[in-house]
């Protein structure tokens, strides 16, 4: 397994469409174990694979609490089947956008079809925080930020602060 390098932004690369699968293979499941090591190092509790450069619609959750044992989940071209009306605001944060928080209100509970790591079809109940999760990593597949969702005014504190994060690093001298 290996830690793979995360896209911050502002990057065109989070912006672009993700492409389906074809069939989780050997090659989709070892992607999928490090995208969860590279998670859980960061540390987070979900990763899409634009995030690390490939374009391909999976994702990776977990939102087991510090106490509780670990529940990852790997999901290959995950597709929301049902979303409930009621919903629910969570105080979002992101790997690409380190360090910034926004309330986010997104559907409650959802019903999602997927590929497991062995290329079957299953279907998964959320709520609640994980429901919250999967909702933010499907949106990766399709080139959405959490911020997104909130107000350009808020975004563009944001994105302004992330960019001139990036001029600020300079390569280190050898
Ligand atoms: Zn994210």
């Amino acid at each position: 397994m290996a830690i793979l390098p995360i896209i911050t932004a502002p990057d065109p690369r989070l912006a672009k469409k993700a492409r389906p699968v074809e069939k989780v293979e050997a090659s989709v499941r070892e992607l999928m174990d490090d995208m969860l090591e590279t998670m859980y190092e960061a540390p987070g509790i979900g990763l899409a694979a634009p995030q690390v450069g490939v374009l391909k619609r999976i994702i990776v959750v977990d939102c087991a609490k510090t106490d509780e044992k670990p529940q990852p989940y790997k999901l290959a071209n995950p597709e929301i089947l049902w979303r409930s009306d009621e919903l629910l605001t969570n105080n979002e944060g992101c790997l690409s956008l380190p360090e910034h928080y926004a309330d986010v209100t997104r559907p409650a509970e959802i019903k999602v079809r997927y590929l497991d790591e062995q290329n079957e079809i299953r279907e998964l109940h959320a709520k609640g925080l994980l429901a919250t999760c999967i909702q933010h990593e499907i949106d990766h597949l399709e080139g959405t930020l959490f911020v997104d969702h909130i107000s350009a005014l808020k975004r563009n504190i944001i994105l302004r602060k992330l960019a001139k994060l990036k001029r600020q690093k300079v390569p280190a001298p050898a």
